[in-house]
């Protein structure tokens, strides 16, 4: 997980929350000399580590790895985010749209690999939806077997997880629901 669109998104939103560098640490459980090294496009953040800083500024993960999320919805594949060497790869399929307030990747796990997240803000809820192999989700602390055109609605305000148990690459779409940051209908 790379790229200037992460420094300068992280920038920008630690301007607009009028934030040290020392705050944002706080905010967010990540370490001041890791943010440092993200905005000086030092580092390469792991997927955790990407989720603490939206988390921290209650925004979606696209709002630090897209252009311009926060405007208008874009309908438009996004490029290629990236692979973590952790064995979990990801990319936006659809960037945050606030009249929905949801968000959409592809995510790729590496045959044998685990990774298992904190929980999001109150309120948000995760789709998953298997495109290709087997694979199994952590929710409300059981590993559910999801199969090829599976899909699975779970609260992501909790402890939640993803694994592949299988010899073979799994992928699913997630789709991230932020009931709270979506427009309300006027
Ligand atoms: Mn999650």
């Amino acid at each position: 997980m790379t790229g200037d669109k992460l420094q300068i998104n992280l920038k920008a939103a630690r301007a607009r929350a009028g934030l040290s560098l020392a705050q944002t640490s706080e905010l967010t459980g990540v370490s001041k000399a890791m943010l440092g090294q993200i905005e000086r496009g030092e580092s390469s953040p792991t997927l955790a580590t990407l989720w603490k800083i939206a988390k921290g500024f209650h925004l979606p993960l696209t709002a630090f790895l897209e252009d311009m999320v926060l405007t208008a919805g874009s309908f438009t594949p996004a490029p290629r985010i990236g692979h973590d060497r952790a064995g979990i790869g990801m990319h936006t399929v659809f960037a945050f749209d606030p009249r929905f307030g949801s968000e959409t990747f592809v995510m790729t796990l590496e045959p044998g690999h685990r990774h298992e997240t904190p929980s999001h803000d109150s309120g948000v809820v995760e789709d998953v939806f298997v495109i290709r192999g087997e694979m199994e989700v952590l929710t409300g602390g059981v590993w559910k077997r999801l199969h090829t055109g599976d899909g699975l609605r779970f609260p992501a305000d909790q402890p939640h997880g993803y694994r592949n148990l299988t010899d073979e690459i799994a992928q699913f779409h997630n789709t991230i629901h932020y009931p709270r940051l979506a427009l309300s209908e006027v």
